[in-house]
């Protein structure tokens, strides 16, 4: 924790610990390469926030997979979500025929996703799945499938392994609830 400190002075409490977020995510990895027996697929690390858990999960996958990229707009710098949704860095490939996997960081409202996996669904896929590391149940506004999640965490708004505020936390290797204090003159 030293090296982070200050960061961590901005957290209400640690949620979820960087050893027990190493053992979901290689038990995920471990189902995923399962699921995906004999099949190659193509897993989608939407940007910034599903980086460093995108980066540990398919380093646990034991499959030939393939890596894209998309970016899609979240909450700017505020805590809750605008409901407008835009994609901002589309992938590069044809995806017809493919297994797609969307990396994902949280799943709050399930709007965002809700909305990729429509577009995605017009694109002649095989199928479309998600995997995401957080899950926020009580938070859900739209009927959302989530194929896969590491937790599921309740209403509280949380920082830390690529999860930012203000593009601020990502780099904390915990998960941790951010103090109210920090945004609550937020607008
Ligand atoms: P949804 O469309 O499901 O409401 O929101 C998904 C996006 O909102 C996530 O990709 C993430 O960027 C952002 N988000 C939702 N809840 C949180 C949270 O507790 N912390 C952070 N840092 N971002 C969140």
């Amino acid at each position: 924790m030293d090296t982070n400190a200050k960061l961590y002075q901005d957290l209400e409490r640690v949620l979820i610990t960087r050893e027990e977020i190493h053992e979901a995510v290689k038990k995920l990895g471990q189902q995923i390469t399962k699921d995906y027996a004999g099949k190659e697929p193509l897993m989608v690390c939407i940007l910034k926030g599903a980086v460093m858990f995108y980066n540990d999960l398919i380093r646990e996958i034991d499959l030939p997979i393939t890596m894209e990229f998309m970016a899609i707009s979240s909450y700017g710098n505020s805590t809750k979500t605008s409901g407008v949704v835009n994609i901002r860095k589309d992938m590069d490939v044809d995806i017809t025929g493919r297994d797609i996997i969307i990396v994902e960081d949280i799943v709050d409202s399930g709007m965002t996703l809700s909305y990729l996996k429509k577009v995605l669904e017009t694109r002649n896929a095989a199928s479309i799945s998600i995997a995401t590391l957080l899950n926020k149940p009580a938070r859900r506004r739209v009927d959302l499938d989530v194929e896969y999640y590491c937790f599921n965490i309740p209403d509280a708004f949380v920082v830390g392994y690529g999860l930012d505020y203000a593009e601020k936390y990502r780099n904390l290797p915990d998960i941790g609830v951010l103090h109210p204090r920090i945004y609550t003159n937020e607008t």
